[in-house]
């Protein structure tokens, strides 16, 4: 006779992503953060359900260093840069940085594979979900990151969409 106990392996948690600046790591090109009380308060709702919360900065993974040059996507979104119709380029001097940013992207979806929930930095050319810097000024798409999350079909919000608020700008 089985023993379910033994035989099933126990089920995973479920996993959550979460833009590291969000949660006060000095990652930011700048070498600021982003840190928001709201943010550590989402963090330990999921938490309280039982999900694991992986922080991750794509940038940072991607060997872009901090502080680091602001970049900006340019001919289009995360998406099309995947695909190779645009690139993520140094905003000073243009130098292209694609290969670093999708190399950022992949390492941080390799920490948390099985991620379905991401609370990501809005607008970050990395981060961004649904508005990013494109061009020269914030526009409709993804961020490279956030692009690569929402081909798995991971569910994004940034912190803009917390609804009580609070910590921001900090
Ligand atoms: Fe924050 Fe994402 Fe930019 Fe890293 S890449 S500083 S996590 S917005």
């Amino acid at each position: 006779m089985n023993d379910d106990t033994h035989t099933n392996p126990r089920p995973k948690p479920a996993v959550a992503v979460v833009s590291a600046c969000l949660l006060g790591q000095p990652c930011r090109y700048d070498g600021a953060s982003k840190g928001r009380a709201d943010v550590l308060r989402w963090r330990a709702r999921q938490l309280a359900a039982g999900m694991v919360v992986v922080a991750v900065c794509p940038e940072e993974l991607g060997e872009l260093g901090t502080p680091r040059p602001a970049a900006e996507l340019t001919g289009g979104d995360g998406a099309a840069a995947w695909r190779g119709e645009a690139t993520v380029r140094r905003v000073q001097d243009h130098h292209d940085v694609t290969a670093a940013f999708q190399r950022g992207a992949r390492r941080a979806l390799a920490l948390a594979p099985t991620v379905t929930v991401a609370m990501l930095k809005a607008r970050s050319p990395s981060c961004g979900v649904g508005r990013t810097h494109i061009d020269g000024a914030v526009r409709s798409g993804d961020g490279v990151f956030a692009a690569l999350l929402r081909h798995r079909g991971v569910e994004m919000r940034t912190e803009e969409g917390l609804e009580d608020g609070e910590g921001a700008g900090s």
